[in-house]
This record gives C-alpha cells, structure tokens and sequence, in this order.
C-alpha cells in the first residue's frame, strides 16, 4: 500500500482534508496516509509551525497532499509553504486552470498552465530595516533556478501536447535579475524547436489574460508574479475554491490547492474542497492510480452538472453536502 504524507493545515484545511480522504476511500483506493500536523497552533507545543517530523515524513514518503497553512503577516516565523518549498527543493509550482462544466465565468474554454518558480526571487526572504523609515527587500534570481524551471515548463508542453510557452517578466525594469530569467528561458526554448516560445511583460500579461485568456497556453514565471498571476488565472476560471497546484522537485512532490487557509469562512462548513481534491487527482495520476484519479473526476464534474455546488461558486451546498453528492457518484460508478 502506497505511503503518502498527509499536512491538514489550519483555517478550512482540515474541513477540506476530511472531504477529500472521504471521497478517495469511496473511490476505494488504499492509501496509508502519514497524517501530519503543521502551522501557527503547533507554535507553543512545538515551538516552530514546521516541525522537522513534517519534513522527515515527505522525505520519507516522497510525496505529500497537503492543505492550506496560515501564514502569519508580519510575524517572527518563515511561511510553512515557503520553507517546505525551500527544504525539499520543491523548485516548480504547477498550476493548471481550466473551466470546470456549470461554473459560470466571463470566459468559456480557458486552458492555462501556470509553471512558477517556487525556491527564489523576492521569497528568498533577505530583507532588513535600513532605518526607522527604510526597509529594503533582495530579489535573487540565479542562473541554475531559472534554466531548471524553463527546462520544466519546456517538459511539461512537450508531454501534455501543449502549443506555447510564454515567459512573464519585468525585464525592461528589473534589468539584471529579470533580464536573467528571460536570457534563461530563451536559452532553453532553442533546444525545443517544436514548442513556440513568446515574451510578454507582466502588466500587460495581467490587461491581457483579463480581455483575451484563450490566448495563451503555459505561462513562466518567475516566483512573485507567478503567486499573483495564478490567483488571476483562478479568478477567470470561478476563482480559489477550484484552482489545483502541484510543487514538483528532483526527490519529492507535495500536492496542495492555490487557495490559502480562508479563516474568514474556516469551521463554517462552507469551504470549496474541489481545489483540494483537484490537486489530490494529480496526486493521484502521480502514484498510478490513474483510474481512481478519472473516476473521482468524472463523479466531481457530474456533481457540478447537476447544479450542486457551494456557496463560493453560487451554490448553496455545504462542504459535507457537496462531499456527499460526490461519493454517492463514485458508490454508483463502482456498480
Ligand atoms: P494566502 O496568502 O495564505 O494564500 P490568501 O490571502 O490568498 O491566503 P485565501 O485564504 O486563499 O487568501 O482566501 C481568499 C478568499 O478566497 C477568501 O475570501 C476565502 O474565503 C476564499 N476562499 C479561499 N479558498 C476557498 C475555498 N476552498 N472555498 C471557498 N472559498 C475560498
């Protein structure tokens, strides 16, 4: 039986975890999760939101399904996401957008994939206070990480039979480092003659995807604009509630939804799992268990066909009600 490390996260994270291990069991896949916990509540047990046991348990495992962790604004600890990102090398952040059938949008046919590099730029964390009214931030942008992620994204459209890959920077501004990144990506586009390949500035990347999204295909970008690009590319599919993402390194993999812990909506029973188990789909394609994956998609999508949907998406579904209608599905699939 395949051991996968499991993070249930805080806020909506262990509303949607629930959901989600509800429905693979359904689904009757065996898995012998390695639950772990994470985040600001383990802060006066453990004295760190990132136990090293957390770690150990994906190094271990090798991959993880993980929910969504507060990150504290302005307070003394490093993200959870960023350091487990930065631990185990998690360089590519994968995230598709796709419209989803019955969830209205401004746009039909929407097919994006965003690759963002996940380990540098402005998440490098070096910032000091160099005085009372000047704080300063480092941008690192290097060579290795940027050619690596090109290298990644130039994969990907090669195997998912993608058309185009256009890289997102500032580079007339952030001449050096962005200029780096787009030197790399161009570089690494010439070894793959058969994928077109297309620069395009971060603003008008953002006017564009917001009037025109069917034009583009796999965007790459470096860390920053990639976190802000991505919640806009959800935003043009139905928004958080049912974005997916993947981290993807050498070693390890740790699949987990674009949205963050919600705690505006958190213990309410409201929360969107779709993101969640989207991602946890992928995890699943990832171990082999591509035929549980197809089932729960089709038993996911059907759910939706039939109107029932949560209240982010315009429904009036609970989390366990929607979670219900989904396993029910899955029970008549295995008929
Ligand atoms: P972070 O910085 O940690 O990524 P964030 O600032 O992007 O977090 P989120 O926690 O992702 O914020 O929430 C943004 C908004 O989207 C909130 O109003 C939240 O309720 C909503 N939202 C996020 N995820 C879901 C979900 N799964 N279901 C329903 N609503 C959601």
């Amino acid at each position: 039986m395949k051991r996968v490390t499991l993070i249930k996260g805080d806020g909506i994270g262990p509303e949607i975890t629930d959901s989600v291990m509800k429905i693979i069991n359904a689904a009757g896949v065996a898995i012998d999760w390695d639950i772990q916990t994470a985040g600001a509540d383990l802060i006066e047990t453990e004295g760190t939101p990132l136990p090293q046991r957390v770690l150990d348990s994906v190094k271990q495992n090798k991959i993880a399904l993980k929910s969504p962790v507060t990150t504290p604004i302005g307070k003394g600890f490093r993200s959870v996401n960023v350091q487990l990102r930065k631990e185990l090398d998690l360089y590519a952040n994968l995230r598709p957008c796709y419209n989803l059938p019955n969830v209205k949008t401004r746009y039909d046919k929407v097919d994006i994939v965003v690759v963002r590099e996940n380990t540098e730029d402005l998440y490098a964390g070096i910032e000091r206070q160099v005085d009372e009214n000047t704080a300063e931030s480092i941008k690192i942008i290097t060579r290795k990480a940027s050619e690596r992620i090109a290298k990644f994204a130039f994969d990907y459209a090669v195997k998912n039979n993608r058309k185009e890959v256009c890289v997102v920077t500032k580079a007339n501004i952030c001449k050096l480092s962005d200029g780096l990144f787009l030197e790399c990506a161009r570089k690494i586009a010439q070894q793959y003659p058969q994928i077109k390949f297309r620069e395009i500035l971060v603003d008008n990347c953002c006017m564009q995807l917001v009037q025109n999204p069917n034009q583009f295909d796999v965007l790459l970008l470096p860390n920053l604009y990639g976190d802000i690009v991505s919640d806009l590319c959800a935003g043009l599919i139905g928004g958080l509630g049912i974005a997916q993402g993947a981290n993807i390194g050498e070693n390890y993999a740790v699949f987990e939804p674009v949205h963050g812990s919600a705690p505006d909506i958190a213990g309410q029973d409201k929360a969107n799992p779709t993101a969640m188990l989207m991602s946890a789909i992928e995890m699943l394609n990832y171990i082999g268990e591509n035929e549980a994956g197809r089932r729960i998609r089709l038993a996911l999508f059907d759910t939706l066909d039939a109107g029932i949907k949560t209240v982010d998406l315009g429904g009036n579904a609970s989390c366990t009600e929607f979670t219900q209608a989904i396993v029910d599905r899955l029970v008549v699939l295995e008929k």
